[in-house]
């Protein structure tokens, strides 16, 4: 789960790592009377979308046009008039796709003066089993082009989970970007905070881009961008409460109620399937007949028909949906509840496009029947290729 960056700069924040003052405002008569509570005189008003590279990124609407997500402010009034210019509006960056976010939230920070800019991040590293902790001298700008271009800048460390964090890393973060003296000692005490908020938080990244050293020589985390393993909300209530549900796919989260394993992706297949496996398999080979799936579908185990609606709804729900392959191995699921599933599905919400049904397994001649019976216009499939093959020839012909 994704935290704004204000949510994210709170939790810093609590670990004693060096933020900027800020408040996170719905409006612009809000962001006035944030600013009138900062002070100034210099402020910035930040978009706040689960995307980065606000920056430089693009408004859709004139008012705000190019001028960016981020943008410096001399005066209440000026935070007041980006405030309005930004706030309803989309902003399209290199990470929100060509559609854009709106932008609902705005965080109001007093403005830093900035002499350098370096990046740091953590992330749990599957490879190592470890917290890795990533440091470079090239803050400010995109870390896959640091990485690409210049990878001796980039200085990876990995962090023993038995020891955790120790003074050593400190040392070895300060070192990396070059900090001697007391902007050496402030990185220790940052790697420390920054550890201890990653583990107590269960974050699974934590990237601050740019950290910067300020006029006054401190060290300030200036962006921030927090990722919550998602599997670890139950034992937080207080960071489950942050989610944004309009910053997540609307369908994801409809899933997400009735347990499903759902991912939209950008494909015209709509996947119904039960087990991982199987699903990764049918994604695998409508890819090789020359299509794309819709979505990951895994409708689990011992899925009901309400389930199996709900899912199925889901997927005709999905506008991008051309075609929609049903591949069901019945175990422990029954085929004659799939079918069920798919013909209440059906009843509710129609049928506009091409069905692909192939069951096998526990009750299958059963659940071919309830299909047959049922006077839908489905297209049966014998096995896992046929199927595939029939479903992308339904799709092109669509
Ligand atoms: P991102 O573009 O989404 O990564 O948003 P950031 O929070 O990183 O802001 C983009 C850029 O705006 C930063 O790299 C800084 O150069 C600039 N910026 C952000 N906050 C301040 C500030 O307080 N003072 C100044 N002078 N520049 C800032
Ligand atoms: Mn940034």
């Amino acid at each position: 789960m994704n935290l704004h960056e204000y949510q994210a700069k709170a939790i810093l924040k609590e670990f004693g790592a060096p933020v900027s003052r800020g408040i996170p405002v719905f409006t612009a008569s809000e962001a006035q009377e944030a600013a009138e509570k900062l002070g100034g005189p210099v402020y910035v008003v930040k978009a706040q979308i689960h995307a980065g590279g606000r920056g430089k990124g693009k408004f859709k609407e004139a008012a705000a046009g190019d001028k960016g997500g981020v943008r410096l402010a001399r005066s209440v009034a000026e935070v007041k008039t980006f405030a309005a210019e930004m706030l309803g509006n989309t902003l399209v960056t290199v990470q929100t796709g060509p559609q854009g976010k709106q932008v609902n939230r705005l965080y109001i920070e007093e403005g830093a003066q900035i002499s350098r800019e370096f990046y740091l991040s953590m992330l749990v590293d599957r490879a190592t089993s470890r917290v890795s902790m990533v440091v470079s001298t090239e803050g400010g700008m995109d870390i896959e082009t640091v990485a690409h271009d210049t990878p001796e800048r980039i200085h990876t460390l990995g962090i023993d989970p038995a020891t955790g964090v120790m003074p050593h890393h400190g040392r070895a973060v300060a070192q990396a970007l070059g900090l001697s003296g007391p902007l050496a000692k402030q990185a220790e005490a940052l790697t420390q905070q920054l550890y201890a908020a990653f583990v107590a938080s269960d974050m699974e990244l934590l990237e601050i881009n740019p950290l910067i050293i300020t006029h006054d020589n401190k060290l300030k985390c200036l962006d921030a961008k927090v990722s919550i393993d998602g599997n670890a909300l139950f034992r937080h209530p207080d960071l489950a409460a942050l989610r944004d549900e309009t910053e997540e796919d609307a369908k994801e989260i409809e899933a997400s109620k009735h347990d499903l394993n759902y991912i939209t992706l950008d494909g015209t297949i709509g996947c119904m399937v039960n087990g991982a496996g199987l699903a990764m398999a049918t994604m695998d080979i409508i890819k090789l007949y020359g299509e794309a799936p819709a979505n990951f579908l895994d409708v689990g185990g011992g899925a009901t028909k309400e389930k199996v609606t709900a899912a199925f709804k889901i997927i005709t729900d999905d506008p991008h949906v051309k075609g929609i392959l049903v591949n069901i191995f019945g175990g422990i699921m029954r085929c004659d509840i799939i079918a069920e599933g798919v013909i209440a599905a059906v009843r509710e919400v129609g049928l506009k496009v091409p069905l692909v049904v192939r069951l096998e397994g526990t009750n299958v001649d059963l659940g071919k029947k309830i299909l047959r019976d049922s006077g839908l216009n489905v297209i049966p499939a014998d096995d896992l290729d046929d199927a595939a093959q029939k479903v992308v020839a339904a799709v092109r012909k669509g």
